[in-house]
């Protein structure tokens, strides 16, 4: 007998709820102690793991899921990891991009306002997928821009 993880240890070791934990564990059809609370071996929580691993950053994750094409602000739509208009797009015409060539955005030297990508100017966010690469100085103009009166 090696490790003994319960539910609660693995839910928190995974950073999620006990719930899911015991639904998927549920599902596996693993056989139930007869009596007593769920206690797995290093085998079957290594799996547990691996199964939540994939999902548990993406709950914690402070910044915003937004789109994973380049210079597009929109939120994701749903579990997709771009916008619906990207997504839309996408399944008609197989890319994300307006025009053909496949690398046309990362052969980009600036942003749609003209500024210059260089190292110090742009950035990523962890969420972002890819190397899509934002402008800083459009970021910095957006957040002090005063919003326009409708
Ligand atoms: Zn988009
Ligand atoms: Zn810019």
């Amino acid at each position: 007998m090696t490790g003994e993880w319960t539910i609660r240890e693995l839910a928190r070791e995974a950073g999620v709820s006990r719930k899911s934990v015991w639904a998927w564990i549920d599902a596996q059809g693993w056989e139930r102690p007869a009596s007593g609370p769920w206690i797995l071996d290093d085998e079957r929580a290594r799996l547990v793991l691996e199964r939540f691993e994939q999902t548990a950053p993406l709950r914690t994750r402070r910044e915003p899921t937004v789109c994973g094409v380049e210079d597009c602000e929109r939120p994701r739509a749903g579990l997709q990891d771009v916008c619906t208009m990207h997504y839309k797009r996408r399944a008609r015409t197989g890319r994300t991009e307006r025009s053909s060539g496949g690398d046309w955005q990362t052969r980009k030297t600036h942003c749609p306002q003209g500024h210059e990508y260089t190292s110090e100017n742009i950035y990523h966010f962890p969420s972002d997928a890819g190397t899509r690469r934002r402008c800083r100085t459009c970021r910095i103009a957006q957040s002090s821009r005063p919003r326009p009166i409708a």
